[in-house]
C-alpha cells in the first residue's frame, strides 16, 4: 500500500465551503459509527461518561474487541465490510504543526521541522484522540487467515 492510497482520518470543519472529500465517510453521532462514550463529570450511575477523551476511545475499543461490538453496537466484521480502505471523517482536531512567527495553522515544514513560509521553528501539536482512529486500525487490519495462511 502507499502512503497516498492509505485510508486516513480526516477532520470535519464547519467552513463554508468544505465538503467531504469523495469517498469518505463521516462516523461521528448521530450515525451508527459514533463513539456512544461520551465526556462528561464522572457519575457511578452512567458508565458511558467518560472523564477524557484517551478514556472514551479506550472504552470504545473495548467494547468492540472484548464485547463484540456491545454498547456499541458494530461489530469488528461490519467494521471490515463497510469501512475497509475509507477515509473516516470526524470533528476531531488532527495533530498539525504550528508556527509561532506565522501565526497561521497548520503550517507547512520541512523536514527539519522548520516553517517553510518563514524557516522559524515550528511545534507540533498533537491531535485530539478519536474513535475513528480505532475504526481505521480495525477496519484495516490484516485478516487472521491471510497472516498465516500457508502458500499452496
Ligand atoms: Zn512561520
Ligand atoms: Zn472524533
Amino acid at each position: 500500500m502507499t502512503p497516498e492510497s492509505t485510508p486516513r482520518r480526516i477532520q470535519r470543519k464547519r467552513v463554508k465551503g468544505w465538503r467531504m472529500p469523495n469517498g469518505a465517510v463521516y462516523v461521528g453521532r448521530p450515525t451508527k459509527w459514533g463513539n456512544p462514550f461520551r465526556l462528561g463529570q464522572p457519575n457511578v450511575d452512567d458508565c458511558m461518561v467518560c472523564a477524557t477523551p484517551v478514556e472514551a476511545v479506550a472504552k470504545y475499543r473495548s467494547e468492540i474487541e472484548t464485547f463484540a461490538g456491545g454498547f456499541v453496537g458494530v461489530s469488528v466484521e461490519t467494521i471490515i465490510r463497510e469501512l475497509r480502505g475509507k477515509d473516516l471523517a470526524c470533528w476531531c482536531q488532527l495533530a498539525y504543526w504550528a508556527c509561532d512567527y506565522c501565526h497561521v495553522k497548520p503550517v507547512v515544514v520541512d523536514e527539519d521541522g522548520c516553517c517553510v513560509s518563514c524557516g522559524g521553528d515550528a511545534r507540533f501539536v498533537k491531535g485530539q484522540p478519536c474513535h475513528a482512529d480505532v475504526l481505521l486500525e480495525l477496519a484495516n487490519r490484516e485478516p487472521e487467515s491471510s497472516r498465516t495462511q500457508e502458500p499452496r
